[in-house]
């Protein structure tokens, strides 16, 4: 049985042993680093950098105390995330969002390549057959997956499957597109945004978030580009008014995470490998969207495994047991203690990724809690 070890985000005294960064030293002492990582072996410290507007990222004072730790047993760290805007737009986000080689002590740098094709087609599963891996995540020896846990517009729950998957994968590849990356995963096929003129209020804001300029209007009329679009589905999420549908699958996406994970995780010789899930600022859109809402749940802490399927499953534990955050898109939605928040936020079957994770070998759900 996996052991995740979890250290509570109250601070229950007024000292620094008590304090968040403390807690993930410690963590990360008690996980033994030296197990995993060798002397100047290249870590990739995998985060998502977030967007301009979503700044609920994992903070880059704790993805410091991670590449400080590996700094100590003589590893060389770096903190990377894949590509989903446009490469310098996407490292200066990064840096508006506090993460730069000054705030973090490492390096940091887009693992495939300033366009996002830098990819390697590794075999994923049934579903996906291959997918296009990030080639520095492909090629680098050891990783540290730090994954902020929030809810996510296909995922439902996101966390580190999510941040192995759509997170370790490029959103496109050099010769064959978005059909080998992200999007592959959307939509598993070609599914056809669908507009709804009658509905439409002409608010634009599909328009607006699109990041790849896929949605233009002229004189009223939205033309959408089904050659450039990847499926991300975030116009069919902002749209109030119901006038986008975007055809997909839930259970098969989320199968599809879960052998784009396997995927990735196949890059790596085993044990190299260590999973970190930050279970603070627990908003209810992945740090993607143009925005970040306010929690639904309150900051509970930091989880430590090598096995990805036990902290996920041991994450969704935890929130499980939370009460819904007063004021928050919870209280919009009228979800009361005891409701599974994640799947009343998003309506999506999202424990099918754990499962499928484990069914694919990838981990066990059976965990040992140990709390420092
Ligand atoms: S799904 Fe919508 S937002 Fe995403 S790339 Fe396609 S058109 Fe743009
Ligand atoms: S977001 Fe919806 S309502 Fe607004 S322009 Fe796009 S389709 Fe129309």
């Amino acid at each position: 049985m996996a052991k995740v070890y979890f250290a509570s985000a109250r601070a229950r005294k007024w000292r620094y042993e008590d304090s968040m960064p403390a807690k993930l030293e410690r963590l990360l002492k008690e996980a033994g680093l030296m197990n995993y990582f060798s002397p100047d072996e290249w870590v990739a410290v995998k985060t998502h950098f977030g967007s301009e507007g979503a700044h609920r990222v994992v903070r880059p004072l704790f993805l410091r105390k991670v590449a400080d730790a590996l700094k100590r047993i003589g590893a060389k760290p770096f903190v990377t995330d894949t590509v989903r805007i446009k490469g310098l737009d996407y490292l200066e986000v990064a840096n508006q969002n506090g993460i730069n080689h000054l705030s973090v002590g490492v390096p940091v740098l887009l693992a495939d390549g300033l366009y996002g094709k830098d990819s390697i087609m590794v075999t994923a599963g049934e579903i996906l057959g291959k997918i296009a891996v990030a080639s520095v995540i492909h090629d680098v020896p050891a990783m540290v997956v730090c994954s902020h846990v929030k809810g996510h517009i296909n995922a439902g729950y996101a966390g580190a499957i999510k941040n192995l998957a759509m997170g370790g994968v490029s959103s496109s590849h050099r010769t064959c597109g978005w059909k080998c990356g992200r999007g592959a995963m959307h939509t598993i096929g070609e599914g056809e945004l669908v507009w709804d003129p009658k509905k439409c209020e002409l608010c634009y804001q599909c328009k607006d978030i699109c990041p790849l300029d896929a949605i233009t209007f002229k004189e009223d009329e939205l033309t959408w580009d089904g050659n450039i679009c990847w499926r991300c589905g975030r116009c069919e999420r902002v749209c109030q008014s119901e006038s986008l549908k975007l055809p997909g699958d839930d259970e098969r996406f989320m199968r599809s995470l879960a052998e784009a994970a396997k995927a990735v995780i196949s890059t790596f010789e085993p044990d190299k490998i260590l999973y970190i899930n930050f279970l603070t600022e627990i908003q209810p859109e992945c740090d993607c969207m143009p925005m970040a809402d306010v929690p639904v749940i309150q900051d509970l802490g930091i989880l430590v495994s090598t096995d990805p399927v036990a902290i996920e499953q041991a994450s969704i534990d935890l929130m499980l047991q939370s009460p819904p955050l007063p004021g928050s898109m919870a209280t919009d939605k009228k979800i009361a203690a005891g409701d599974d928040i994640f799947k009343k936020l998003h309506n999506k079957p999202y424990m099918i990724q754990v499962q499928e994770a484990e069914r694919l070998g990838l981990g066990k759900s059976a965990y040992e809690l140990v709390e420092i």
